[in-house]
């Protein structure tokens, strides 16, 4: 729990003082510690588990407004593409930092992975 609570801080998993990512969401080495964050492999998982998350949490209301009201599709388009995207963009950086700080928890590296 200690990298995943670290993580999603955006904060480095080995020492929770320095930052994550150097911009919006490329990880980099800390620079507090010096740790190579780099070496874990985040690849399609936060990706993943975000439109998983944003899904569930929007799917049930565009059916229910869907349902209730039938509008055309353009409003549809008009309500919902900016409300999933601000919370896509939102999210994903936590999520990247929790795969990071999951990796570094469970020893998973670039180097390990591939064997
Ligand atoms: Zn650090």
């Amino acid at each position: 729990m200690t990298g995943l609570r670290r993580g999603l801080r955006l904060r480095c998993p080995h020492c929770s003082e320095g930052h994550l990512f150097s911009s919006f969401m490329k990880v980099k080495d800390c620079e507090a510690c010096g740790a190579d964050n780099t070496a874990y492999p985040c690849d399609d998982a936060p990706p993943y588990l975000t439109l998983f998350l944003v899904g569930h949490l929007f799917v049930p209301f565009v059916f229910m407004m869907d349902k209730a009201w039938s509008p055309p599709m353009w409003v549809m388009f008009a309500v919902w593409l900016p409300l999933i995207t601000a919370l896509t963009l939102a999210t994903m950086p936590f999520m990247k930092g929790a795969v990071v700080g999951l990796c570094w928890a469970n020893g998973i590296t670039r180097e390990t992975a591939r064997q």
